[in-house]
């Protein structure tokens, strides 16, 4: 029904490598063609098949299976993996872009999608043996299974690399012991990536990556956590109780997990700022859309500059926003460092999406306040993205300690 990705990826590989697609980008203030492509197939996909029934998933706090499918067959969740791997080979913007457009439509998607594509596929792509590819990369491509990642415990989130979740060798096993906390996409999961330590008296330094199947003998699931926002995603504790895994399972070398996670992190910021960014634009296109029909003292409301001025700020924010995310995006594409500039996107989008879904309340008035239009979940849904994967103190910190090396060198 939708043309896949991969369509839209051979129309536009030979002519836009990642360093020209930054230079269409900057001299004509432009996406490429393909990336143009690429959106509108989203924002279709997102309006046809999200935008309708996202208010009903999140009342019934229900997984959008049927979708989730679609958006594999499309390329949507794995889509800057490989195509020889089973994904739809192209680059960080399109990701961005795609991301946005999803959680445009509704933003639990958005974050299904987020996490398959950076959180879980990410960290194996870039750290896999040739065989761990295959096995955990490509049925995690088109939509049969999706995958998860558990960092956070009930006792360090913020300060991920006091884990205390441990995995012990035994034999050709590892045995591993601990609970993760706040895990998107639990449920639904078929895999996780997870985070124990090997050798407590190391720190950090002694946490590793493992690869675990989901279900397996030796972990369970908590409850469904009752969220704010984003309901149509579920988040519930990975209890570990002796869970064997083969010792083959090991994601990268012993001991490198916590600088996996945080390279993981950083990719995935750019991926929770777009999921910002479109709950963001959904937020402003619904204030617009009711303060063109509301009369109000005998005229439409966007013809109060109070009202103006309100659009004004949020489309300043939103595309300010905007404009970091890709920027960040670009860099990773272009391989050059963007941990900055990905703390610095996610800082923003997130924070421009509370204030934006918060002021589209304010212009829909009473009918903001109620379940009847979208204004409320947007600003529910928005609100997470201050909080996972990196609060904006810790965005903060992370800016402002690249920010005093950048002045060391
Ligand atoms: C819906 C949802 C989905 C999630 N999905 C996942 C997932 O898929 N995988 C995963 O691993 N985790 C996930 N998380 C966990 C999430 O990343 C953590 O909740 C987040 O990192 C914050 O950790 P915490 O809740 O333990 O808060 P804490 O770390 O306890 O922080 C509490 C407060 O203290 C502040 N604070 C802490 N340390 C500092 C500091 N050094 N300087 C300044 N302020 C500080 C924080 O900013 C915050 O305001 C999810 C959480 C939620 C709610």
């Amino acid at each position: 029904m939708y043309r896949g990705l991969t369509v839209v990826c051979r129309a536009w590989r030979p002519l836009h490598s990642a360093s020209r697609c930054l230079h269409t980008v900057y001299q004509s203030a432009e996406l490429p063609d393909t990336h143009r492509m690429l959106r509108d197939t989203c924002r279709e996909f997102a309006e046809k098949e999200l935008q309708p029934i996202a208010a009903q998933l999140d009342r019934e706090h229900r997984f959008p299976q049927d979708q989730v499918r679609q958006m594999g067959q499309m390329g949507l969740l794995a889509v800057d993996v490989p195509e020889k791997l089973g994904g739809a080979g192209l680059d960080y913007l399109a990701y961005s872009i795609a991301v946005e457009e999803i959680s445009r439509g509704c933003a639990s998607t958005g974050v299904i999608m987020s996490v398959n594509n950076s959180l879980y596929l990410g960290p194996i792509l870039k750290n896999a043996t040739e065989d761990q590819k295959r096995k955990w990369i490509t049925p995690y491509c088109s939509g049969d299974k999706i995958g998860c990642f558990s960092l956070s415990e009930p006792g360090n989130g913020s300060d991920a690399g006091a884990a205390s979740t441990v995995a012990r060798l035994d034999g050709d096993h590892w045995v591993l012991n601990g609970t993760k906390s706040w895990i998107t996409n639990a449920w639904d999961a078929s895999a996780t990536v997870v985070f124990a330590t090997t050798d407590k008296s190391l720190k950090h330094k002694g946490i590793s990556a493992f690869l675990v199947e989901m279900p397996s003998p030796g972990l369970s699931l908590g409850k469904k956590e009752d969220k704010l926002g984003i309901r149509a995603s579920s988040t519930a504790n990975l209890i570990f109780e002796d869970c064997r895994i083969p010792r083959e399972n090991l994601l990268g070398k012993p001991g490198m997990g916590f600088k996996i996670a945080m390279q993981t992190l950083d990719a995935g910021r750019i991926g929770i700022a777009s999921q910002a960014l479109g709950i963001a634009q959904a937020a402003l296109d619904c204030a617009v859309d009711y303060a063109e029909k509301r009369i109000a003292f005998g005229a439409p409301i966007t013809k109060l500059q109070a009202i103006q001025f309100k659009l004004a700020d949020m489309a300043l924010a939103l595309e300010s926003a905007r404009l970091l995310t890709w920027r960040a995006a670009m860099l990773k594409d272009n391989k050059k460092p963007y941990t900055k500039e990905a703390a610095m996107a996610k800082l923003v989008a997130s924070e421009a999406a509370t204030r934006i879904s918060h002021q589209a309340i304010q212009i829909l008035g009473g009918m903001g306040y109620v379940t009847e239009m979208p204004a409320e979940r947007h600003y529910r849904d928005a609100r997470i993205t201050e909080i996972y994967e990196g609060t904006s103190e810790i965005q903060r910190l992370v800016i402002a300690n690249q920010l005093v090396k950048e002045y060391q060198q």
